[in-house]
């Protein structure tokens, strides 16, 4: 919420996806000589980590991933590419899920970590986006790169477990983001509409623009208290995947919808990049896609139904 408010939403999220997204995986799944090796040096900001599910031809499938890890006595062999990375320049560490059993879906993939500075390992571009700009997203290639079998994270095969088990986190992060987003674009709507005129009046006067207002404080109102209960539930470990499903769809939509509705109201002006509502715009519009699709989320939430 902070790194949002002080207009830092991208190199923000290089720092909350190392913290809230890619620890947990550590805290939760290394054994104790894993943690003693790398949780000093992720602490500390000198160890950056990243988390690599996406490839080019498999993005909401999960399970539909290639990237083969071939045991090899004390190693696994990795093939393959990740595409879409967060960190993916600038991290030393990437949690990458790979198939350890290329014949299975769910059940053949495994979590390794793969360090800079191993052989193969290489990245591509630093992608062009069209938000987000302060923040590196990548692709990463591995070309027979040997991944010692110390550096496999919880168990071999259970690895589309342990990304179901903490990608709620990441959704319920992703709307406490989106709805921090939402609430600055409106507070600075706010402030211009008392003092832009027309018609010889603040243009806030205006009743198509005083209800439009009305709509979104009400619809911020309710989502922020939504995200605080799962917040709390999360606390309790309650949050379920279906409930973090709800908040990320949601409150991401309403980020969109609050962000578009605003700019209008700034006129000319709110598409300029000197007004950070320009910006805003352009860096919402990837909250409904990353860290699992709306689409996604509905199936989550419909599977809950029993449909
Ligand atoms: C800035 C950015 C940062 C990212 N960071 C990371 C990262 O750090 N790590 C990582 O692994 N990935 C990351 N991603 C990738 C992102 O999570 C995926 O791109 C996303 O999950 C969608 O996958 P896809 O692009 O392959 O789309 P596809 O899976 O090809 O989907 C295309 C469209 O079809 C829809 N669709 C697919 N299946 C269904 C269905 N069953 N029902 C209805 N609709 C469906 C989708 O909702 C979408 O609208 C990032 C992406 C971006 C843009």
């Amino acid at each position: 919420e902070e790194l949002v408010r002080g207009d830092a939403i991208a190199s923000g999220m290089c720092i909350t996806l190392h913290n809230d997204v890619v620890l947990p995986y550590f805290l939760n799944l290394a054994t104790e000589s894993q943690k003693r090796r790398w949780l000093p040096g992720m602490a500390s900001g000198e160890l950056m980590s990243a988390i690599a599910m996406t490839e080019p031809g498999a993005g909401s499938d999960l399970a539909g991933i290639k990237t083969p890890a071939i045991r090899d006595g004390d190693h696994y062999v990795v093939n393959g590419s990740k595409t879409f990375i967060t960190n993916g320049i600038n991290a030393e560490l990437i949690v990458t899920a790979v198939k350890t059993n290329p014949h299975e879906r769910h059940s053949g993939i495994s979590l390794l970590v793969i360090e800079e500075g191993m052989e193969g390992f290489s990245r591509g571009r630093n992608l062009s986006k069209i938000g987000l700009h302060a923040q590196d997203t990548a692709e990463l290639f591995f070309d027979d790169v040997q991944v010692p079998v110390e550096n496999l994270l919880g168990e071999e095969g259970q690895g589309f477990i342990h990304l179901m088990e903490n990608l709620p986190q990441e959704r319920l992060g992703l709307a406490v983001g989106s709805i921090a987003h939402a609430q600055v674009a409106f507070e600075w709507t706010l402030e211009y509409i008392k003092e832009r005129e027309a018609f010889e009046r603040p243009i806030g006067s205006f009743q198509a623009i005083k209800h439009a207002m009305a709509e979104m404080r009400t619809e911020l109102d309710i989502g922020q208290v939504y995200v605080d209960a799962q917040i709390m539930a999360h606390c309790r470990r309650e949050l379920s995947a279906e409930d973090a499903a709800k908040a990320k769809w949601w409150v991401t939509d309403l980020e969109g919808r609050v962000i578009d509705r605003c700019l209008q109201m700034f006129g000319s002006w709110g598409y300029m990049e000197e007004y950070p509502i320009a910006r805003a715009y352009r860096d919402s519009r990837v909250s409904r896609i990353y860290g699992g699709t709306n689409e996604i989320m509905k199936e989550i939430i419909g599977r809950s139904l029993g449909l």
